[in-house]
């Protein structure tokens, strides 16, 4: 039997192992001077913007958002096709989420949408780049300027990928990217904020540890409520390797991404976009035929007896539970509903091999044609 394909795996190399070792060594486990290094190295790439460490993406998020000063009574709009922390952050500083849908091409938040959407309560929208597939960034950006509202760019997929030519980080308001184990660059867990000034990174540091401000002598003061979501140093370091192969990752996974593109072409699938200068193919994510969407499930337990995983990225956060006692229902966002029904994430990361592409997909043309 071949070997089982994950639908994800992190490529950690030996001297980033060693580097961990030489932490758990030192002495020093906490937040020290790697997170120091790799926050700096962070903002290089983010073109000299502050960028500050945590240990998620969903902490930086709803950091963001208390730092644009997005409260009770304020909505933020975004999308329903996401990981559930993009919306949950919304609610954990007590503003409400509006969800408009999404492009059915790009399943990305359709701006359209967005700007129909606004009202005097709307403070902030954030963005999602599903797929490592950018939102285009300048009509967030016109909208935000047009009519006085801040962005949180949710970048948890989207290390390393680009808006015309500019990293995304490097530009904009708020940016929040993940370093979880199946993003394209990791700390094990983590996930950091690009910000646009020192008073904000300032912030941003008290509501990652206590609200606490250390002073020379040793005391320290306590001036808002902060969290406990500082990253270790050990993590840091693992964040260092990766960072420094971010770019050979991504340039693989376009690799890799543009054969699925070529060898899928006849399935009757819906693909994503064929774009392969600015995405960071976070994911490979089709979408059934119609005729297929009830035998999902089906398909997903023959492709798992084959040996291969795939995934559900996602189900649509407006029809789980939580928002549903919300008042949220289906019928509300057609395209997210449709597509999140039938969307299906292919195995990709760096370490696969143009055969295991191969394997898959001649695997779920098989398995296609049972069904
Ligand atoms: C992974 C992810 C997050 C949360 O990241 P964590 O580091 O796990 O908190 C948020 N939004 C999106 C779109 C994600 O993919």
């Amino acid at each position: 039997m071949t070997d089982f394909l994950p639908f994800t795996r992190p490529d950690i190399d030996e001297a980033t192992i060693a580097s961990v070792a030489d932490v758990l060594r030192s002495g020093w486990l906490t937040t020290g001077p790697k997170c120091r290094e790799l926050e700096a190295a962070l903002s290089v790439r983010a073109g000299g913007r502050p960028v500050r460490l945590v240990n998620s993406a969903t902490a930086a998020l709803e950091f963001a958002l208390r730092i644009a000063g997005v409260s009770a009574g304020d909505e933020v709009i975004t999308t329903s096709l996401s990981w559930v922390a993009t919306a949950n952050v919304i609610l954990a500083v007590g503003a409400t989420p509006v969800f408009v849908d999404i492009d059915p091409l790009t399943r990305l938040i359709d701006l359209k949408l967005v700007e129909q959407a606004i009202s005097a309560k709307t403070k902030a929208i954030i963005p999602v780049d599903l797929a490592g597939f950018p939102v285009d960034r300048e009509g967030v950006y016109r909208l935000a300027n047009q009519y006085g509202i801040r962005v949180v760019e949710d970048a948890a997929q989207s290390q390393g990928a680009n808006w015309q030519g500019r990293e995304l980080g490097s530009f904009g308001d708020l940016v929040a990217f993940s370093f979880h184990p199946n993003k394209n660059m990791t700390t094990g867990e983590g996930g950091c904020l690009v910000m646009n000034n020192e008073d904000e990174a300032r912030l941003f540091e008290k509501l990652r540890l206590q609200g606490v401000t250390r002073a020379p002598d040793g005391t320290y003061d306590c001036d808002v409520l902060g969290g406990k979501a500082n990253l270790t140093d050990i993590a840091a370091a693992i964040g260092l390797g990766q960072l420094a192969r971010l770019d050979e990752f991504n340039a693989r996974r376009r690799e890799l991404a543009k054969l699925y593109c070529t060898s899928l072409d006849k399935l009757g699938l819906g693909l994503p976009p064929a774009e392969f200068e600015q995405s960071n193919w976070h994911m490979f994510q089709i979408v059934l035929p119609e005729r297929l969407a009830a035998q999902r499930p089906k398909l997903i337990a023959m492709m798992k007896e084959a040996g291969i995983a795939v995934g559900v990225h996602y189900p649509a956060i407006h029809t789980t539970s939580l928002y549903r006692q919300l008042g949220w229902h289906e019928g509300q966002l057609p395209h997210t509903e449709a597509i999140a029904a039938r969307i299906l994430t292919l195995p990709l990361f760096p370490a696969m091999q143009k055969s295991d592409i191969e394997r898959v997909c001649s695997t779920l043309t098989h398995v296609m044609s049972q069904l």
